[in-house]
């Protein structure tokens, strides 16, 4: 949109990124000029190759993308109810052209160009990973689709599901082979999407390829979506463990760079919904997870897996305790491991060569997990929720009272931490990561430094701005309500109001 302004104002030729991209670099298709490290063009500047002068030139206005908070009240069960929105809203901004100008270079500079070379770079060795595919190589092209809404025929009027009302999470896998495209549909009553969920539903796609095409030796995962729980040090050891149990030798995962566009798995998940919407709407039934795989199996030539809560916990119980952190984990965009337990995982895919790991893009190795002896079969050990939240503080090296974010990692999942919403603060657990921002479920308030959670869950994505300080969980002052460590709620409020 900054772009559009630009172009209109007679700044910049073309509101495409590409063709901006190209003004800032010598190469767009070089991976050093478009991560900003080459020489040559890392100084270049877009008022450089700007034509006309625009120093002194009027005020002008453009369009931002903005993530809001509002508030409404709701008519429900007549009663009035306050529901939290997000919205993703238009902003109009107003400044000089110069303004524009360099906030949308340094925008460029910091995370377009980059992004634009991962799209780019990701999807032409994908395609080279197809054109190339040999016999014993599998491609399993895996997403999650959003949850279908169990549902009755006939809603009766006075039964009100709301919140209660049972989902379905569908994960679905798209595998090609050298002589056949095969999909897959796991449906599950869980709403995990964890990692031990997403094995849960792999394992019987890893299964059927083990019985029916028993040449499949080498399995390379693609995965759709910003999804941090693909991105993180559970699935890598599962993804380094699990296979080699089943006797495959060889897994390599490439990660998509988000916002490239739906991907072939998302299409599996679309068409099973739409069939479920179309038997309701004949009058059947559909009100459990169960129910959904009973009505689909005979409908669909899609290889449907019903996959128990009980299957999820158990993959759990592999997960060591201790597992390796990798920094820098949002910027890896393949893991590639030969050996259990050791992974090999760099910035971008490279598929030049499949017997041995490739030099291309630097890859690095660790042991994911350095208590157990790869190629050993695991301890185990289930780390549970509140273990998890009680090393909040331990962790993270941080001193005195507050303790902010300085490295996103998958760590931070499950942590508590304090967010600022209009210089107020509220505590909430961290439940997601994606470059930059955090996914929050936070609690409201009631009066200074007292918050319960609200009938409505609130969670939204917080830039990493926005959280000040990671917390011990707050403690209980009534039945319903929390407080912050009255010494940690001075120090934020001391930060925030400064
Ligand atoms: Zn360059
Ligand atoms: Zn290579």
């Amino acid at each position: 949109m900054k772009a559009d302004r630009l172009k209109h104002l007679g700044i910049i030729n073309s509101p495409s990124l590409s063709k901006v991209a190209e003004e800032l670099c010598c190469d767009t298709q070089a991976k050093a000029c478009m991560y900003r490290e080459c020489l040559s063009c890392k100084n270049k500047s877009l008022t450089q190759t700007t034509s006309t002068g625009i120093a002194g030139t009027e005020a002008t206005w453009w369009y931002q993308w903005l993530t809001k908070k509002e508030d409404y009240e709701k008519e429900k069960d007549g009663k009035r109810q306050k529901i939290t929105v997000t919205k993703t809203v238009k902003q109009r901004c107003e400044g000089s052209p110069e303004h524009l100008l360099e906030d949308f270079e340094r925008e460029m500079k910091a995370k377009v160009c980059k992004h634009l070379f991962n799209i780019h770079h990701q999807y032409t060795q994908l395609q080279f990973l197809h054109r190339s595919l040999k016999e014993e190589e599998a491609i399993l092209h895996i997403d999650y689709a959003e949850n279908w809404q169990c549902k009755y025929a006939k809603e009766v009027q006075q039964v009100h599901f709301g919140a209660s009302h049972r989902q379905t999470t569908l994960h679905n896998a798209v595998v090609y082979t050298t002589d056949c495209t095969l999909t897959f549909c796991a449906l599950s009553p869980s709403m995990k999407h964890d990692p031990p969920a997403i094995w849960a539903q792999l394992e019987p796609v890893l299964q059927f390829l083990k019985e029916n095409h028993p040449r499949i030796q080498k399995l390379f995962f693609i995965s759709d979506g910003p999804t941090m729980q693909y991105r993180g040090k559970k699935n890598f050891y599962l993804l380094s463990t699990i296979p080699f149990q089943m006797g495959f030798t060889a897994v390599n995962w490439s990660f998509l760079e988000a916002g490239h566009g739906k991907g072939p798995a998302d299409g599996v998940g679309a068409t099973m919904k739409r069939t479920a919407d179309s038997q309701v709407a004949r009058g059947t039934d559909i009100p459990t997870a169960k129910a959904l795989y009973d009505t689909l199996l005979p409908l669909t030539k899609v290889k449907l897996l019903y996959v128990e809560e009980d299957q999820i916990n158990r993959v759990s119980t592999l997960l060591p305790k201790e597992l390796t952190t990798i920094k820098g984990t949002l910027s890896i965009h393949q893991v590639v491991c030969t050996t259990p337990g050791i992974i090999h995982y760099r910035v971008l895919s490279c598929f030049c060569s499949r017997e041995v790991i490739c030099p291309c893009f630097l890859p690095s190795s660790t042991n994911i997990a350095p208590q157990v002896q790869p190629g050993r079969d695991v301890r185990t050990s289930e780390p549970t929720a509140q273990e998890d939240v009680s090393h909040a503080t331990s962790s993270s090296g941080c001193e005195g009272t507050l303790c902010p974010v300085d490295d996103i990692t998958e760590d931070l999942v499950g942590k508590w931490c304090v967010i600022t919403y209009d210089d107020d603060p509220y505590p909430g657990i961290i439940e997601d990561i994606e470059e930059g921002a955090l996914e929050v479920n936070v609690m409201h308030n009631i009066g200074r430094n007292r918050f319960y959670w609200p009938r409505l869950e609130d969670k939204i994505w917080y830039t990493v701005d926005k959280v000040v300080t990671l917390i011990p969980p707050p403690e209980d002052v009534t039945q319903r309500h929390v407080q912050i460590n009255p010494r940690v709620f001075t120090a934020v409020w001391e930060k925030i109001n400064l």
